[in-house]
């Protein structure tokens, strides 16, 4: 055999694509379609998750359509990497939860030859960009924006509202505290809200 041929067998190059939109977008779920995919392949797939998203299951991820799949729960970036050595393709949801050592993370297991798949918001409550994906988003190979349905208008929305008054950076839920808005119907808080809609 062609000694290059040779090289091209044993080594394989890894990659990170990232998937980011508002809540209710559909990140999860066009995560688990690729993992799907992946195993479908006979490929080695582990998809992991932050300890402080547990709202629907530890031991799965969860869309909002009710697909699931199962994930490992883990309690930092370093964790990551300590369980994927067997691996082919890593899928990491909610990754906004994680602190900026994720970025690192993804490239010491892209480097390695592997498939990282990264799901995450990409902007807080506020439209502020949500670390660590706005540099995940600048070092990955592919990026696939997911966009949700204004409940206001209809409009294509890449914002995620906040129904509650609560000034925490991370509260962790659905339904009940968040919707998808667009740039025209996204207000930072009810408060301005209710301003907004006494000065009409
Ligand atoms: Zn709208």
């Amino acid at each position: 055999m062609n000694e290059n041929l040779q090289i091209r067998t044993f080594k394989k190059t890894g990659h990170i694509e990232v998937i980011c939109g508002s809540m209710f977008s559909g990140k999860t779920e066009e995560l688990i379609r690729r993992i799907r995919r992946a195993e479908i392949a006979k490929q080695r797939v582990k998809v992991f998750k932050p300890s402080i998203d547990n709202r629907y299951s530890e031991f799965e991820i969860v869309s909002h359509n009710e697909q699931s799949y199962p994930s490992e729960m883990v309690k930092d970036a370093e964790e990551i990497l300590e369980k994927s050595f067997d691996v082919e393709v890593i899928g990491i949801d909610e990754a906004q939860f994680f602190d900026n050592n994720l970025i690192n993370i993804c490239q010491q297991l892209a480097d390695s030859g592997k498939r990282v798949i990264v799901a995450g918001l990409d902007q807080d409550y506020r439209a502020f960009p949500f670390d660590p994906m706005p540099q995940l988003l600048s070092i990955a190979e592919y990026i696939t924006k997911t966009l949700a349905v204004c409940v206001v208008c209809g409009a294509p929305a890449n914002r995620t509202q906040r129904i509650s008054d609560s000034n925490e950076h991370i509260l962790v839920g659905a339904k009940n505290y968040y919707e998808a808005r667009c740039r025209l119907h996204h207000v930072i808080n009810i408060e301005t809200e209710n301003e907004i809609s006494t000065d009409k």
